[in-house]
C-alpha cells in the first residue's frame, strides 16, 4: 500500500470517524427524522428507541446505567454542565473545587468563570511526569471541598492519573469526583463502579465518532448526584439538558462506544506497538531526545517528545506533510509554550521543540516508519545549522555561558 498526504498523527485532538459509525447514522438524518421527544406518533417513538439504544452502548462501555447518561454538545458542554451543575447545586455544602493546573481548558475556564462567582479554585501542580500527587490533593480539601475534577487521561501528554486513589480519598471525605474522561474513554478500560467516579465527560469526536455530540455520566445511587441545570427549556434529559436531542449524533456516539468496547483490547495492543516502534526510532536515532510525561501511566496511542537544540516552528515546517501537534502554541499570537509541559517543569525551550504524537485506529506501521524517518531527518539538519548544538556536542556547559546583546 502506498502512502496518502498529509499523513494524520493528531488524534487527541480529533479522529477520522469510523465508517461504520457513518453507516449507523445515516438513516437518521432523512428516513427516520422524528423528535425523540414526540411520544404520540411513530415517527418520534422510532428516535426515542434509537436514542435509548445509544444510551446503552455508552453505558456499557463504562460500567454505568442507561439512565445515568445525559446527552450534551460535546465535552466542553459536559464539563460545563459538570462543574457548574455542581457548583451552584451544592453551594450551600461549600464553595470549594479542586481540579489540576494540566487540565483541559473546558475544565480551566470554566473554573475561572466560577471563581468570578465566588467559588474558590485549588489547582493542584503536578509532578514532573504529570501525575498528581495524592498527597497535595489530601492536603487540599478543606470542609467546604464540594468537586474534585480531575481528567483520566491528558490530551496533550497522555498521562494516566490515578483514578481510583483519587476517587476514594474523595468518597472518604464526601466529596463528589468528576473527570474528564474524553482522552480515555473507548481507549483505555473504565469502569465509574470500580473507579468511583461520580460524573464524567466523554465526546464523540475523539473516539472516531461525530462531532458535536458528547455525554455527562451522572451517577443515580451511592451517592445520587444533583445537577443545577444549565439550560432551561422542555425539561429533556431529566431536567440536566433541555433541547431537541441530535438523534443521527446520539447514534454515531453510540455504535462509536459499541465498536471502541468491542476492539479496545486489540487496537491498544497494536497502537502500544506502534508507539514503541515510533519512540524506539527516534531515541535510536537521535540524542537529546525528551519523553514530556510518565511512561508507564500512558495511553496506548500518545508519544510526547522534545528536541533539545531545535526549534519547534521550524521542526513543525520540515515535517508538514505530517500532521501533529506541537508545544508552541504557534495558533495564538502570543507564541505561549504549553502550559501543560511547563506544569512538568519543561523549560520554555524544552516546551517550544515538543510534538505531540497522536496515533489512532486508521494510523499504519508503514506510517509510522514513514514519520519517524521524517523526523530523525528533520532533526539532524536543524542542528546542523545549530551553533547551540555544536557547542553542546564540544562539551560546552551551555548553563554557564554569558551571553552579551551587542
Ligand atoms: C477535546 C477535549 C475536550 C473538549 O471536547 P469537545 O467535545 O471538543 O468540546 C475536553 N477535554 C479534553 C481532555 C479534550 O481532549
Amino acid at each position: 500500500m502506498s502512502l496518502k498526504f498529509p499523513i494524520y498523527m493528531d488524534s487527541h485532538a480529533t479522529t477520522r470517524m469510523d465508517q461504520r459509525v457513518f453507516a449507523a447514522m445515516t438513516p437518521y438524518f432523512t428516513e427516520i427524522f422524528g423528535n425523540a421527544a414526540s411520544r404520540n406518533h411513530a415517527f418520534g417513538w422510532q428516535a426515542e428507541e434509537a436514542v435509548e439504544k445509544s444510551r446503552k452502548q455508552i453505558a456499557d462501555l463504562i460500567g454505568a446505567d442507561a439512565k445515568e447518561i445525559v446527552f450534551t454538545s460535546g465535552a466542553t458542554e459536559s464539563n460545563n454542565l459538570a462543574l457548574k451543575g455542581v457548583a451552584q447545586m451544592y453551594a450551600e455544602k461549600g464553595n470549594h473545587i479542586i481540579t489540576a493546573a494540566t487540565e483541559h481548558k473546558a475544565i480551566l475556564d470554566t473554573c475561572k468563570r466560577l471563581e468570578k462567582d465566588g467559588f474558590r479554585v485549588t489547582y493542584l501542580p503536578v509532578q514532573t511526569d504529570g501525575l498528581i500527587d495524592l498527597q497535595q490533593l489530601r492536603d487540599a480539601i478543606t470542609d467546604k471541598t464540594i468537586l474534585i475534577s480531575i481528567m483520566y487521561a491528558n490530551n496533550e501528554i497522555g498521562v494516566v492519573q490515578p483514578v481510583q486513589e483519587i476517587a476514594k480519598i474523595a468518597k472518604e471525605k464526601g466529596i463528589l469526583f468528576h473527570s474528564d474522561a474524553v482522552q480515555a474513554a473507548g481507549k483505555i478500560p473504565i469502569n465509574v463502579q470500580k473507579d468511583g467516579i461520580d460524573i464524567m465527560s466523554i465526546t464523540g469526536h475523539k473516539m472516531y465518532g461525530p462531532k458535536g455530540v458528547g455525554a455527562l455520566y451522572v451517577r443515580r445511587r451511592n451517592p445520587r448526584v444533583r445537577l443545577a441545570e444549565q439550560m432551561q427549556g422542555g425539561g429533556h434529559e431529566r431536567g440536566m439538558r433541555s433541547g431537541t436531542l441530535n438523534v443521527p449524533g446520539i447514534v454515531g456516539l453510540g455504535e462509536a462506544c459499541e465498536l471502541c468496547h468491542k476492539e479496545m483490547a486489540e487496537e491498544g495492543r497494536r497502537l502500544a506497538f506502534l508507539r514503541d516502534k515510533l519512540k524506539d526510532k527516534l531515541f535510536a536515532e537521535l540524542d537529546e531526545v525528551y519523553i514530556n510525561g510518565n511512561m508507564q501511566h500512558r495511553l496506548p496511542h500518545n508519544l510526547n517528545v522534545s528536541f533539545a537544540y531545535v526549534e519547534g516552528e521550524s521542526l513543525l515546517m520540515g515535517i508538514n506533510d505530517v500532521a501533529v501537534s506541537s508545544g508552541s502554541a504557534c495558533t495564538s499570537a502570543t507564541l505561549e509554550p504549553s502550559y501543560v509541559l511547563k506544569a512538568l517543569g519543561a523549560g520554555d525551550d524544552l516546551a517550544h521543540s515538543s510534538i505531540r504524537f497522536g496515533l489512532g485506529r486508521f494510523t499504519t506501521e508503514e506510517e509510522v516508519d514513514y514519520v519517524a524517518a521524517k523526523v530523525i531527518d528533520v532533526v539532524k539538519k536543524l542542528r546542523e545549522l545549530s551553533p547551540l548544538y555544536e557547542m553542546f556536542k564540544e562539551g560546552v556547559d551551555l548553563s554557564k555561558v554569558q551571553w552579551t546583546a551587542h
